[in-house]
């Protein structure tokens, strides 16, 4: 522990030093069953001896050349998500934020290229896509900040209710370019949307010439089941951002997306000089083999469903307790009341997980766990469960 780091989060008193598969060991040997995976990043588990072979024969190999030359990492990722997901083309950067951003920039001139000067995104209330100061502008509902003026670019709707894009659609008084959502709310609740709503979405973008981006950083990547949640609606977004598991705890973002959206967008309109080096990128697409060879789809699926339905039934017995939400192994527990020290008593039996909002608690495990590891997950929550109110 150190007093020099400055104090932007609120560290709890625990020093891990070492992880293996689901489990996380602390530097004074205690172990804890690892249900957040780094919000969501090690979704293969710590130390995946594929993913370290994969680290050390890249190290060996290059890390880093600019950006101006290509390297075959980089190029095998962009083909591999490309192909994946039918989509045109895919950039890299160093974080979700980062992929975000470039995704606004995208559609902010989408819409000046049409002539618009004051283009806008439409994004969902509570939504969340990152902290630079463009994210967060369309983020957690910001309205006032403490850092001067913010982005100006965003129309707030409530999540899941098609109605309100509708009447933006139909009263015409904005210059709307696209829309900006996570199939699967994260931070704000671990909430899917509805696959008949993600259907008419596309079709009002269709109609109104709107990208539609889903920012699928926490939820893509094998989280929900699928490469992708929107893919459960059957459609094709303009653009996907994700980042997180991608590189299972090596910083990588990225965004895909269809000739449309980026036709307009020049060499020079945007860049990073780090994002997309071909250290990440192998491991990107290293993670993305490993997903398919390991089944890895099938099993957040399966034990995400297992883990769903075991939770409702045992966590049930407690009148805190309202009801269990989210999509494969990105779930959420709703309580009727925040609460008390919930990730504290977590630590206290073994167990690591966090909060989304308020009243929820977010569990985003390993895509590797089993249903014996669901059934230890369920089991330790049963203990902690008395001391939360
Ligand atoms: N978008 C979503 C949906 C997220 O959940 C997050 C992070 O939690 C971000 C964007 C920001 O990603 P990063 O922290 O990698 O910048």
């Amino acid at each position: 522990m150190s007093e020099h780091l400055i104090p932007i989060y609120n560290k709890l008193p625990i020093t891990f030093s070492h992880g293996q598969g689901i489990w996380l060991y602390d530097s004074k040997g205690r172990k804890y069953l690892d249900a957040l995976s780094g919000i969501g990043v090690c979704a293969l588990g710590h130390n995946h001896p594929e993913i370290t072979k994969a680290i050390t024969a890249q190290a060996q190999k290059l890390l880093q050349v600019p950006n101006t030359y290509y390297t075959q990492a980089q190029s095998k990722l962009a083909d591999k998500l490309c192909q994946l997901t039918e989509l045109d083309g895919a950039y890299f950067a160093n974080s979700g934020a980062e992929a975000n951003e470039a995704a606004i920039k995208i559609a902010l001139k989408f819409g000046t290229s049409k002539g618009y000067t004051k283009p806008k995104i439409i994004v969902m209330e509570g939504g969340f896509h990152g902290r630079s100061l463009g994210v967060w502008s369309g983020s957690c509902d910001q309205t006032e900040s403490q850092f001067g003026p913010l982005l100006d670019s965003y129309l707030r709707v409530p999540f899941n209710q098609i109605e309100p894009i509708k009447n933006l659609a139909d009263n015409q008084c904005h210059e709307i370019v696209a829309v900006l959502l996570e199939p699967v709310f994260g931070k704000g609740g671990l909430l899917p949307a509805e696959i008949d709503y993600l259907k008419t979405l596309r079709h009002i973008c269709n109609e109104n010439d709107w990208l539609l981006i889903f920012d699928e950083v926490q939820s893509g990547v094998g989280r929900t089941g699928k490469l992708f949640a929107y893919q459960y609606a059957n459609i094709k977004p303009d653009i996907i951002t994700t980042a997180k598991a991608l590189g299972n705890g090596i910083p990588i973002g990225a965004y895909i997306a269809s000739q449309k959206a980026i036709g307009n967008f020049q060499t020079n309109d945007h860049g990073s000089t780090q994002g997309g080096n071909p250290f990440a990128c192998a491991i990107g697409l290293r993670v993305l083999e490993i997903l398919e060879q390991e089944n890895l789809y099938e099993n957040a699926k399966k034990v995400g469903a297992y883990l769903q339905e075991k939770l409702t039934n045992a966590l049930s017995t407690f009148s805190l307790f309202d009801k269990v939400q989210g999509k494969g192994l990105m779930i959420g527990i709703k309580l009727h009341q925040a609460p008390k020290n919930a990730v504290t008593v977590g630590l206290e039996n073994g167990i690591v997980f966090n909060h989304a909002g308020k009243n929820i608690i977010r569990l985003l495990p390993p895509y590797i766990i089993t249903e014996a590891d669901a059934d230890l997950i369920v089991a330790k929550l049963m203990k902690c469960f008395p001391h939360f109110s």
